[in-house]
């Protein structure tokens, strides 16, 4: 048992130029309303550490939390924001682009993807950023508890069949729901072990 992770707010920053470095890191990305800063407050056993969102696509921040072993959990901003205009999106893939170049300490992108609705077009387009990018990423699935068992068996399989074309694709999927607990244990795990 790896308890809640102690994940400390650094500071947030609008460019990837300035982010300190630090001697290992993990990030987190996803579409926009994913889940994921009620992810992170889970995984910190914390309810207000990363805003839980009001309006989806409202956070253009990166988000930089310590943890006690000097390591870092890099929060990226949401993508793919349905209503987000062109140029939104285009400067957020910049931003991705220019985080990605710059990280030699970077050791495992988690990419959350919604149970609801698997990996759709725009996540596409990130994981085959991340493959080039040759950095490793595992998915995450949110919102578990939304979904009957047949509409989650079926969407794993479909991400499943998603991950066989992405090389740096992690294999292994980790489902969670923040609101009932599942998966928040195993994955502090892993992001423990990858420090
Ligand atoms: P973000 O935009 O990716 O940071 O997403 P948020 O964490 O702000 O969550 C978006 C919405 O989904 C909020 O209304 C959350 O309460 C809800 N939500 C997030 N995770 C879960 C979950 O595991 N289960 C359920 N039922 N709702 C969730």
């Amino acid at each position: 048992m790896s308890g809640p992770l102690q994940l400390t707010f650094v500071t947030s920053a609008v460019d990837a130029k300035t982010l300190p470095n630090s001697p290992a890191e993990v990030a987190v990305v996803g579409r926009s309303n994913v889940g994921k800063s009620s992810l992170i407050n889970a995984l910190a056993n914390h309810k207000q550490l990363a805003r839980v969102s009001k309006t989806p696509g409202r956070t253009q921040l990166i988000n930089l939390f310590s943890m006690p072993n000097g390591s870092t959990l890099v929060d990226l901003p949401g993508y793919g924001y349905a209503e987000a205009p062109v140029a939104v999106v285009a400067k957020w893939q910049a931003l991705l682009k220019q985080y990605m170049a710059g990280r030699q300490t970077l050791r495992r992108a988690f990419v959350l993807i919604d149970t609801r609705h698997g990996v759709k077009d725009v996540d596409e387009e990130i994981l085959t950023l991340l493959d080039k990018s040759a950095v490793t990423f595992q998915v995450v699935m949110t919102k578990a508890d939304k979904v009957n068992a047949a509409t989650r068996e079926a969407n794993i399989a479909q991400v499943q069949a998603a991950l066989k074309k992405h090389p740096a694709a992690y294999p292994e999927i980790v489902l969670t729901s923040s609101e009932k607990g599942e998966g928040i244990e195993s994955l502090r795990a892993i992001i423990a072990g990858l420090e």
